[in-house]
Order: structure tokens, then C-alpha cells, then sequence
């Protein structure tokens, strides 16, 4: 019984409606463009990372704060679809659901605001309401979209009972030592690994230095994500850069968030941390080979495909 609970991952983190508008290009302050096209699209970090380990074919819950509007309500519909338990969603009649107003110019720039509503409310006392949850986890994954203060006690919360910790610091912010040594796997793209360690990772040498500064406070694996170069993987016994599976980029929006979905799938289900970053890096190349966040998300059959008929 238990063995089979603790496959589950779990998810702790944001869920954004995004509202995009693709326009000629981008309004100046006090301008209008008229003649964009609008569509709206399920976003967030911690929703991209739950969908994309759920079609990787994983058990998973996702513990999170939506509105009691009509965009959490399809937010949670979406998470539903992909068979996501969402028992555990907190429907906050005080604040809104978390929207990201998206402009996207015609030559591919874009502008982002973000009113986080919602996410912003997500407290150390939720996490304290479904520590069953988190401490009967194979994985738990998180980012940095809502409070900090959240992010730490569940860290805690999960190392206190040997559940793996998967830390994605995105967006960039510092942390500080006592949350870094919670964290088992911390997977920074080289923005946050320049941010979190001031060294930017622009070569073997300065990706191994940067890696591990970061090992030195206790965490297991840094996996520093390098677009399409792969991923440079360190622990205290091996340093390797895995590369990238090479494919036509049509869009590299939320590689990075299907890079850790699938790589907590493959971690719970016990591969090394190399093989982990080879699915990983299967998986988000996938992802950008098509457009969308949670629609390019492949599923596990896709992954499957390209780690058995194609190398690097
Ligand atoms: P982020 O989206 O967080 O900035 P990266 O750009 O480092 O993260 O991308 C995360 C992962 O997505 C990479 O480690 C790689 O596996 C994959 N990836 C990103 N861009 C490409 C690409 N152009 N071709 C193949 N894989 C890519």
C-alpha cells in the first residue's frame, strides 16, 4: 500500500490563465493596436510542470490556489483531463485566479504582465493542511511562483520524511543556504545559475564551478539546463554535460517547465540522474518542437520513441 502511494508526485505551485493577444507589434505606452488575434491558454509554472509529468505517465497531485472564478474552475477542468488529482486545489474566494496578459509581436518579441491573485495566497499553513499528501510523495516538485515562505516549509515538510525535493528557481530570486540544503535536485536554467551563484555558466569550467558552489550547500544533484546545448549534471561524484536531442525549435516556451515534469517522473521512478536528464531532455525536446505550453507536452509513448530511435 504504501509502496504504491509514494509513486505519486507531487506538484506544489502556480496556475495562470494566460490571455494572449498576437499583434503587429507591441503597444508603446498610450498607444493602441487594433487588428490582433486573442486566445487564452492554461499557464502557470507549477500547472505546466504538473501536465507535463502527468503525461509522462506519472500519478499526480497538484496543490495549488485558483479563484473561485470561471478561469480557476477551467483551469481545474484542464488539470482533470490529464488525469491530474486535483482534490487538493484551494478554490480562494478572496482573491482572483492568476492571469498573465500576453502581447506577442509579429516578429516574435512579447511583453508580460502577470497578476499572480491567487498564487500569492498560497500559505505555509496550506502546506501544513496536506503534509499526509506531501510526505506520502515519490517526488516533490516545486518552482518559485508563489511565497517563498511556502516553498520552505514544504521543503521541510518533505525532507523531514525522505521525500525528494525537486526545486525549479524560476523565475530567478535569491535563496537562501538553510532552503538550498533541503533541496535534493536543483534544476536553474543560466540565468538563475548566474543569479544564484554569480558565476554564468558560459563554459565547461564556469558550469562546473557554478554547479558546485551550489553542491557545496548540501543539495544532491544540480542539473543546470542550457537551452539547446542539454543539460550540464553534477553531483559529488560525476560532472557531465547530457546533450540535447537536436530538433527544429518552433517554440521554446515552457521547456524548461516540461524539462522538470518529465525529469520528476524519471526520478521517482528511480533512474539515475544521467538517465533522468536524457528523458528530461527528450521530453522538452519535444515540446519545443511544436507551439504551446501545456499542448506541447508530449506523452510518454513520444518520449519513449525518441530515447529508443535517436542519439543526440
Ligand atoms: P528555460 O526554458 O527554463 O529557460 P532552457 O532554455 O535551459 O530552460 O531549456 C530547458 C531544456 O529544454 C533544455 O535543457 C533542453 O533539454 C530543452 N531545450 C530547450 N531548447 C531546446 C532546443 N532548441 N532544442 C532541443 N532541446 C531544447
Amino acid at each position: 500500500m504504501i509502496e504504491a502511494i509514494r509513486t505519486r508526485i507531487v506538484v506544489i505551485g502556480s496556475s495562470n490563465t494566460d490571455m494572449i493577444i498576437k499583434a503587429d507589434h507591441i503597444p508603446q505606452p498610450g498607444e493602441t493596436v487594433i487588428g490582433g488575434e486573442f486566445l487564452t491558454a492554461a499557464g502557470g509554472k507549477g500547472a505546466n510542470q504538473a501536465v507535463a509529468a502527468a503525461r509522462a505517465d506519472r500519478d499526480v497531485v497538484f496543490i495549488g490556489r485558483v479563484g473561485a472564478d470561471v478561469f480557476g474552475q477551467r483551469a481545474i477542468e484542464g488539470f482533470a483531463h490529464d488525469g491530474i488529482d486535483t482534490d487538493y486545489i484551494i478554490k480562494d474566494k478572496e482573491a482572483p485566479s492568476g492571469i498573465a496578459l500576453i502581447t506577442v509581436s509579429a516578429d516574435g518579441e512579447n511583453s508580460i504582465a502577470v497578476a499572480s491573485g491567487a498564487n500569492a495566497r498560497l500559505s505555509p499553513a496550506d502546506i501544513e493542511n496536506v503534509a499526509d499528501i506531501i510526505i506520502s510523495a515519490s517526488v516533490l516538485l516545486m518552482q518559485l511562483e508563489i511565497p517563498i515562505e511556502t516553498v520552505r516549509r514544504a521543503a521541510q515538510i518533505a525532507r523531514a520524511h525522505d521525500v525528494r525535493v525537486i526545486l525549479n528557481p524560476a523565475p530567478a530570486q535569491p535563496l537562501d543556504d538553510l532552503l538550498l540544503s533541503r533541496v535534493s535536485v536543483l534544476t536553474p536554467n543560466e540565468t538563475e545559475a548566474e543569479m544564484l551563484t554569480g558565476i554564468k555558466p558560459a563554459d565547461p569550467a564556469a558550469m562546473s564551478r557554478a554547479a558546485s558552489s551550489l553542491l557545496s550547500k548540501g543539495i544532491e544533484a544540480v542539473l543546470i539546463t542550457l537551452g539547446a546545448q542539454g543539460v550540464f549534471v553534477a553531483t559529488s561524484s560525476l560532472q557531465e554535460l547530457v546533450p540535447a536531442f537536436r530538433v527544429k525549435a518552433i517554440d521554446t516556451t515552457a521547456a524548461g517547465d516540461e524539462f522538470n515534469g518529465a525529469l520528476a517522473v524519471a526520478l521517482s521512478e528511480n533512474k539515475s540522474i544521467v538517465d533522468a536528464a536524457r528523458f528530461a531532455n527528450a521530453a522538452a525536446a519535444l515540446s519545443v518542437a511544436k507551439l504551446g505550453a501545456q499542448t506541447s507536452a508530449p506523452y510518454r509513448a513520444e518520449i519513449e520513441y525518441l530515447l529508443a530511435n535517436f542519439s543526440y
